[in-house]
């Protein structure tokens, strides 16, 4: 099963991708995961998206084709693997076509989380409360400034990757405001269908 998960910041997805992980037996790829283990790692990598990063900002396409397309060809992703925060622009959506085909590897399915994007932010506001609550540290881009800023790169730059799979007949959209159960079923049937 070879999964991408589209939706803006707060949607969802981490949450259904760790149910999607236990489900099928393959790998979450999460770009952002990856690039935040790569700060703290202090890679040459990690040095260039720091800042950006906290900022809310897109790391370059360039830094995160490269991630990904060593990333696939290691042995786990061998069955499969959920993109999560991958691609996040046409450019990127473009590469990822281009080196799917090169490893002769083919997309299962393209699941679209729409969500209320009043909701996004008492989202992300609650993630915090939760994480500090829990003992945890508050990501970097987990405040108000770089949270209206990554929604806005969202639409501006991410929305217009979903039109290019409904383009290419690929993008089935799931209703992520539903309670998280749903969502996981409703997923369930897109992929079954
Ligand atoms: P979110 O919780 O907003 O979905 P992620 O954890 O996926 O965020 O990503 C956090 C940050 O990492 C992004 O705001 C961006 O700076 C960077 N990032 C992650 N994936 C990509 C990508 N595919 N292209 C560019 N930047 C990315």
């Amino acid at each position: 099963m070879k999964l991408i998960l589209l939706g803006p910041p707060g949607a969802g997805k981490g949450t259904q991708a760790t149910r999607l992980v236990e489900k099928f037996g393959i790998p979450q790829l999460s770009t952002g995961d990856m690039l935040r283990a790569a700060v703290k790692a202090g890679t040459a990598v990690g040095l260039k998206a720091k800042a950006v990063m906290e900022s809310g900002g897109l790391v370059s396409d360039e830094i995160v084709i490269g991630i990904i397309k060593d990333r696939i060809k290691e042995a786990d992703a061998a069955k499969g693997f959920i993109l999560d925060g991958f691609p996040r622009t046409v450019a990127q959506a473009e590469a990822l076509t281009k080196l799917l085909a090169d490893e002769k590897m083919k997309l299962d399915a393209v699941v679209e989380l729409k969500v209320d994007e009043k909701a996004l932010m008492a989202r992300i506001e609650n993630r915090a409360r939760e994480t500090v609550a829990a003992g945890g540290t508050v990501r970097a881009d987990d405040n108000p400034e770089s949270f209206k800023i990554r929604l806005d790169a969202y639409r501006e730059q991410t929305a217009p990757v979903s039109a290019y799979y409904a383009g290419i007949g690929e993008l089935k959209t799931v209703d992520g405001m539903a309670p998280i159960d749903e969502v996981t079923k409703a997923i369930n049937r897109a992929l079954a269908g």
